[in-house]
């Protein structure tokens, strides 16, 4: 007879994870006989012996409440399997221990699997098996069911537990004075008539009696008449008493027992819970100042605000490293190369458009890294629950806080994960709302744009600004939402509820890696799409270039202005010593004119310029000239690549070459530009059309009418806005 080995246990216990892990394919699927239940039968191999492996259904206990558990129930007591392994969650060790306790009542041999100890140490739950297998006095076996850990280890111990308990016996516990007294009575009646102890140990009975369980009430009345009655008499006086003095039956008092065998060993210390209280506690003390009613919003924008501080000024040494690294770069370039097309689209396209955009790594790194050290810190997830009391008001949902964040709510996100991340919000209603304002949120994109803009207008208190402009997107989107809210998207809130994780301290190596995973997404882009967006844009800002009038016209120009200087002086310009005297200086300013002009003039006659010329009577409303326009239009590509084509319009229309360090300081000394207009630019930047990325997202998640809507919506706002900014700017003279 080959070895019988039976899996019993919890529902969701993992029994028959292991039985697949145990029996492999080789296993039958059909039903207990009579009944629809289950029953799967297989075998494995055990140092060359076959053993046969029977999952019994999942029960929570072995009363006689279900098919389910009459059928384990009747499986053990006829079958009679060699040992059972008794499957048993460890993350949910109390509940799962009940069953146990009713496998010792039966009194089989019993192995018991401590299954899911992965799950369990997620938890932070650690179990002392040693000292749990010496208080239950049961052979105790960690394994992972799913991965097979432990199933070798397993299979031994119950082959070695079968040999050694050939006899079942029940195991005493105690149900409390009044019942133990019964049960004492009851196993001597039942000793002593051997009544139905081929089947079952006398405790057992005599425990099944006192619980009224109507399956073996029957059989023993079948069984033995006269015993039956005696016994049944016997319980019902106890009933009574019990009745009288508790007001309970003994079935309850049983279940209680149990439950309180179970607490007894598990407050040995079996469970180390490695969540320290202690840390949970401190982490209520901490929000107790941190999520205030008023203190927690103003810690909050001090921490903010301290992020913005700490970005700007450590990342101003190595921004302007790399800003004079690309400035040296296209200076080589400018010496070496031949002039001609290919020249003029490594300078203008490649390294004017991606350099400008790989020059602000350095601060999306440390905006990423501060960002990280709030996210992980679990500070981040306080500053939604914060905002979601403000949210409430405007018509969104505390869940929206997040896809907001993600968008650059606090700065450098994308609007792309952003509107994916309103998946979480259940309400139709809210959802669009949050989908539809995300966009407004600066992010990583329109973060070079305003650190170009801010850099150059207000370089006095560039976090502030940072910050300022932050804070208007916030407005902004929350006022759209709330008008959103009133006008096509009515209807009433959801409520909400939010987990707030303990507070834990960031580690290096967690910082360091989240702050690159986003830092390099923004590299990547720029040398992908964005590399490809800047050069169609540089090939629409040379193409079709000045007719050969034109070039002559200027050819002719430059020669009058030579002819008209000292030989002495022409020589030294040839031979670049610009300034060696007066004469050649003059010179050289009215040649680099004559230069600047010819670009100039090609530009406007390119195809992006005459768009960007054509749209200047509107645009001009809002201060924006035919270069910024070519850039917005070119943003709607990627936001990034509004600073790479600005780079190359002015670069190409350079109004005065010595004085061109940076695109920030040729902006700045651009007649066309002032501070007026780069807070116009920016409102405009912030708040038009989506980027085409994030417009097919929004597409996709609702519908190609909302994307349209909110490309229209935003752009028309946007102008607006923009519009009253430079005329209110430039009313009361604030440029
Ligand atoms: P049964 O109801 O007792 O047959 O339980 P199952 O074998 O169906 O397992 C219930 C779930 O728990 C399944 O999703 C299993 O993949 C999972 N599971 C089982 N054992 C483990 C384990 O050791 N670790 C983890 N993480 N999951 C497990
Ligand atoms: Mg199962």
């Amino acid at each position: 007879m080959p070895l019988k080995i039976a899996l019993a246990g919890n529902p969701n216990a993992g029994k028959t994870t292991l039985f697949n892990q145990l029996t492999g394919a080789r296993q039958q699927v059909g039903n207990y006989p009579g009944i629809t239940v289950d029953h799967k039968e297989g075998f494995t191999l055990h140092n060359g012996e076959r053993i046969t492996i029977v999952d019994l259904p999942g029960t929570y206990s072995m009363t006689a409440y279900s098919a389910e558990e009459l059928v384990a129930r009747d499986y053990l007591v006829n079958e009679k399997p060699d040992v059972i392994i008794d499957i048993v969650d460890s993350s949910n060790l109390e509940r799962n221990l009940y069953l146990t306790c009713q496998f010792f009542e039966l009194g089989v041999p019993l192995v018991i699997a401590l299954n899911m100890i992965d799950v369990a140490k997620d938890r932070g739950i650690e179990i002392k098996i040693k000292k749990l297998e010496q208080l239950l006095d049961v052979p105790i076996i960690p394994i992972i069911a799913r991965s097979g850990f432990g199933k070798e280890d397993l299979l031994e111990t119950a082959v070695r537990t079968a040999s050694k308990n050939k006899r079942w016996s029940s195991r005493d516990i105690s149900y409390g004075k009044d019942l133990d007294m019964t049960l004492t009575e009851l196993v001597s009646e039942i000793s002593e008539a051997n009544f139905m102890t081929d089947v079952y140990p006398s405790r057992y009975t005599a425990i099944k009696y006192l619980e009224n369980d109507e399956q073996i009430l029957e059989k023993g009345r079948q069984n033995n008449g006269e015993v039956a009655e005696k016994l049944e008499n016997i319980v019902s006086k106890t009933t009574d008493h019990t009745q009288k003095t508790l007001d309970v039956y003994p079935e309850a008092i049983i279940a209680d027992q149990r439950y309180g065998y179970i607490k007894s060993i598990i407050r040995q210390g079996i469970e180390i819970r490695t969540f320290d209280m202690d840390r949970l506690y401190a982490s209520d003390k901490i929000d107790k100042v941190l999520t205030n009613r008023l203190i927690g919003p103003a810690v909050m924008f001090l921490i903010l605000f301290s992020l913005y501080q700490f970005t700007f000024s450590w990342s101003e040494m190595p921004v302007a490293l790399l800003e004079s690294f690309f400035g040296w770069l296209g200076g080589v370039i400018e010496n070496t190369l031949p002039d001609g097309l290919i020249k003029s689209m490594i300078i203008s396209g490649i390294i004017d458009g991606v350099g400008g955009i790989l020059g602000f790594v350095p601060l999306i790194m440390f905006m990423f890294f501060g960002i990280a050290i709030l996210e992980d810190s679990g500070y981040l997830a306080r500053v939604a629950f914060m905002m979601d009391r403000v949210f409430r008001f405007f018509g969104l949902h505390g869940s929206s806080v997040m896809p907001f964040i993600v968008s650059g709510g606090i700065a450098g996100g994308c609007a792309v994960p952003g509107v994916m991340a309103t998946r979480t919000l259940r309400s139709p209603k809210e959802r669009m709302a949050t989908l539809l304002t995300v966009p407004f949120m600066n992010c990583g994109a329109k973060l070079p744009v305003l650190a170009l803009l801010i850099g150059a207008f207000f370089a006095e208190s560039k976090a502030l600004y940072m910050f300022l402009f932050t804070l208007l997107a916030w407005v902004v989107a929350l006022l759209a939402a709330k008008f959103l809210r009133v006008t096509i998207l009515r209807g009433a809130p959801t409520p909400f509820v939010m987990e707030l994780p303990p507070y834990r301290f960031p580690t290096i190596r967690g910082l360091l890696i989240h702050t690159w995973e986003r830092t390099y997404q923004y590299i990547k882009k720029a040398g992908t799409v964005i590399l490809g967006i800047s050069i169609l844009l540089w090939a629409l800002m040379t193409f079709p270039g000045l007719d050969d009038q034109r070039i002559a016209s200027f050819e002719q120009q430059r020669q009058e202005t030579l002819s008209s200087f000292s030989p002495e002086a022409v020589a030294d310009l040839q031979i670049g010593r610009e300034n060696f005297s007066e004469e050649t200086k003059a010179l050289a300013g009215k040649i680099r004119n004559i230069n600047n002009e010819e670009t100039e003039t090609a530009l406007r006659n390119s195809i992006a310029g005459r768009v960007g010329g054509a749209m200047e009577s509107l645009t001009g409303l809002a201060g924006f000239d035919w270069r910024t326009n070519i850039a917005l239009i070119g943003g709607f590509a990627a936001k990034e690549v509004i600073v790479s084509t600005l780079g190359t319009a002015y670069s190409m229309g350079e109004v005065d070459a010595e004085e061109s360090t940076s695109l920030g300081e040729r902006l700045k000394n651009d007649s066309n530009w002032n501070r007026v207009v780069a807070v116009s630019a920016l409102v405009f930047i912030m708040f038009y059309a989506p980027c085409f990325i994030t417009v097919v997202c929004i597409a996709r998640e609702s519908s190609w009418k909302w994307a349209f809507f909110s490309m229209g919506f935003n752009t028309v706002f946007a102008f607006f806005a923009a519009v009253a900014v430079y005329q209110i700017g430039m009313f009361f003279q604030l440029g």
